[in-house]
């Protein structure tokens, strides 16, 4: 039986894959590695 190794990103809890990035929050090992944005900013056209 295969079990999906899932880590908890203990900055936002949410499962990820562990040794990635958290794609939800950006912080890995305890800091912040990538820029999330929050929400879609709206362009102005
Ligand atoms: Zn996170």
């Amino acid at each position: 039986m295969h079990v999906p190794s899932i880590s908890m990103c203990p900055n936002c809890k949410s499962p990820r894959l562990p040794h990635r990035v958290c794609s939800v929050c950006g912080y890995y090992k305890g800091r912040q590695v990538i820029q999330i944005k929050k929400k879609e900013e709206k362009e102005k056209k």
